[in-house]
């Protein structure tokens, strides 16, 4: 066995005199199981796990208060005919503003506050005076290094921490040490010290979990070794399947050095994982994309569009950017890419032509209305939402009904306006829609009929002349119902709630269903945003194009997120990239 620490620049007697340096690589792996049971691996993963965010984790305050500020101009407002979509990106955000409860995630500051984490280097008396200083129950040298971890230390500072507990221990520093000063130098980009660390790992370990591979995997590819990057992409495949970052890591490091086919093999590889790839690898294909000028890359790119379409994925900002770059680089096809915003009527404001469609084909309305039926109304928890006897009265009620056009969760639509009268808003809502010559459903619960001062008997009765009612049993669940008869009524009925139904869409079980019920909802659910006193209420315009990646062959509408915008599973975004070819 050589030791490769000849290569070891600027450890001052660390690691030189270890006695495991001499030891078989089963002794090696014992050494690592040893220091790094399953408890380690969870303080290492809950380390890890703030990595990633790190950068993301500071721009997000600048994110929020623009967004703060953006929402003070139109806090007065209450909802106003401007008020975002209800599945607009960033609605969501706005309407909890308009109930602030302070959420900030601020950092918890460093617990065990009689410890300065040092800032320069400190001699071993100085760490010796620190320990003593030191109150906490927990290991001195794992708590140190892991908030050094936390607060991204300068490297020379862990570095004399390890030349302390290496001096004190024979040369010999834990696992779980070395692992947070690769995560440091990984942090601080210090590739030459990533080498170091490397050579030291595979030296003394003959395997590592998976939070080392990441890092020496993450480390390694911008040097120029980088290719061993991708074995240690084997070394864990050997026991799991990397992650979709270890990947990107991969990729990226394939495309920085030119290596187009390893970098679409392990691209490949992912997809058949049934991974979904982060779209900062797919926009580095793009990036890649603007200096080759190949049929076949092309293609491939034309094929990540498709897998965005069928995903339902959404590229951020900067990754349209990277699209359209890529487009207009394209030699002889005078691709013009422009950033723009769909009309309500549904076409592009940029080109005029017309976005797709949300309306669903009688085939996925057909496949929609079956799921729903079998997951979430007669799913295994029916019980606990209603009781078959009353599902069944439900379902005669529907049957003697002609199919409706409006189905309006009543509970819900009465407490929209908290100072108005519940009956008061529901009969003003049933009275306007009613005057349109619409089948309407309203689902109640039998309290409305017997309340006497929020549920006005002569307005319910006004109601009840005017709309079909069917009363559920007050512990009922009102959604099952209003799904249920909205999609028996058919394609062209509505519905009217301010829920949004997540946790139905979580009981589907696959994400195909998810998406065509997310398609659905859009298309179905009409949301009231002003009532003024008396009866006349607005309501919002339904979305009648989807928001979704789509091509005609001579253009491209991609809808993305922008950057400042916080945007929720169940928004889609209101920004899109047009592209059409120069005629
Ligand atoms: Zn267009």
């Amino acid at each position: 066995m050589t030791f490769p620490l000849s290569g070891v620049r600027s450890f001052p007697n660390l690691w030189k005199c270890s006695p495991y340096f001499g030891l078989s690589p089963g002794h090696s792996y014992f050494f690592l199981t040893d220091y790094c049971g399953v408890r380690n691996q969870q303080r290492w993963f809950s380390l890890k796990r703030m990595s990633p965010q790190s950068t993301k984790a500071t721009n997000v305050p600048i994110a929020k208060a623009r967004y703060l500020r953006k929402g003070e101009e139109g806090s007065n407002k209450q909802m106003s005919f401007d008020s975002p979509h209800l599945f607009a990106a960033g609605a969501a955000k706005r309407r909890s503003q308009m109930n602030p409860q302070s959420k900030d995630h601020v950092l918890s500051p460093v617990k065990n506050s009689s410890i300065q984490l040092p800032e320069k280097p400190l001699d071993s008396k100085e760490w010796d005076k620190l320990k003593e200083d030191f109150q906490g129950k927990a290991n001195f040298e794992n708590w140190i290094s892991s908030q050094m971890a936390r607060c991204h230390s300068p490297i020379n500072v862990a570095k004399s921490l390890l030349a302390w507990v290496a001096a004190k221990n024979n040369g010999i520093v834990g696992y779980n040490l070395l692992v947070r000063y690769l995560y440091l130098c990984v942090f601080h980009k210090q590739t030459s010290e990533v080498i170091d660390v490397y050579e030291i790992m595979r030296a003394r370990y003959k395997r590592l979990e998976s939070g080392g591979y990441s890092l020496l995997i993450r480390g390694l590819m911008h040097s120029d070794r980088w290719r061993e990057a991708v074995m240690l992409l084997e070394d864990i495949k050997k026991v799991m399947t990397p992650s979709v970052k270890n990947y990107n890591d991969c990729i990226q490091g394939a495309l920085l050095h030119q290596d187009v086919n390893t970098a679409w093999n392990l691209y490949q590889e992912l997809l058949g994982h049934d991974l979904i790839p982060m779209l900062e690898t797919l926009k580095a294909f793009f990036d890649f994309g603007k200096d080759i000028k190949d049929d076949h890359y092309s293609k491939k790119l034309l094929d990540i569009l498709l897998y965005l379409r069928n995903n339902q994925l959404y590229p951020g900002e900067s990754f349209a950017h990277s699209i359209k770059t890529w487009f207009e680089s394209v030699p002889g096809k005078q691709w013009k890419g422009q950033f723009t915003t769909i009309q309500k009527s549904g076409q592009c404001s940029c080109c005029g032509k017309t976005i797709e469609s949300i309306h669903l084909s009688p085939e996925e309305y057909e496949f929609l209305k079956g799921r729903i039926i079998r997951d979430v109304i007669d799913g295994g928890d029916q019980y606990k939402k209603t009781t078959p006897q009353e599902l069944k009265r439900f379902e005669n009620f529907v049957k003697s009904c002609p199919p409706f056009d409006i189905v309006i969760d009543g509970l819900n639509v009465a407490k929209m306006f908290p100072k108005a009268r519940e009956s008061q808003v529901l009969l003003d809502v049933v009275s306007q829609l009613a005057k349109q010559n619409l089948q309407l459903l309203v689902l109640g619960r039998k309290h409305m009929l017997t309340q006497r001062f929020r549920w006005r008997k002569d307005e319910m009765e006004k109601v009840q002349k005017q709309a079909s009612c069917f009363f559920a049993d007050d512990i009922s669940e009102d959604d099952p119902f209003l799904l249920y008869a909205t999609l028996n009524s058919g394609n062209h009925c509505k519905f009217i709630t301010k829920d949004l139904m997540r946790d139905h869409k979580a009981c589907l079980l696959d994400i195909k269903t998810q998406r065509l019920f997310f398609k659905w909802q859009q298309g179905h659910q009409l949301a009231i945003i002003n009532r003024f006193p008396g009866s006349k209420i607005t309501f919002q315009h339904i979305l009648t194009y989807d928001t979704v990646v789509q091509t005609t062959g001579d253009s491209w509408h991609i809808p993305y997120d922008e950057d400042l915008v916080e945007r929720y599973s169940y928004e889609v975004p209101t920004k899109w990239l047009c592209l059409h070819q120069k005629t």
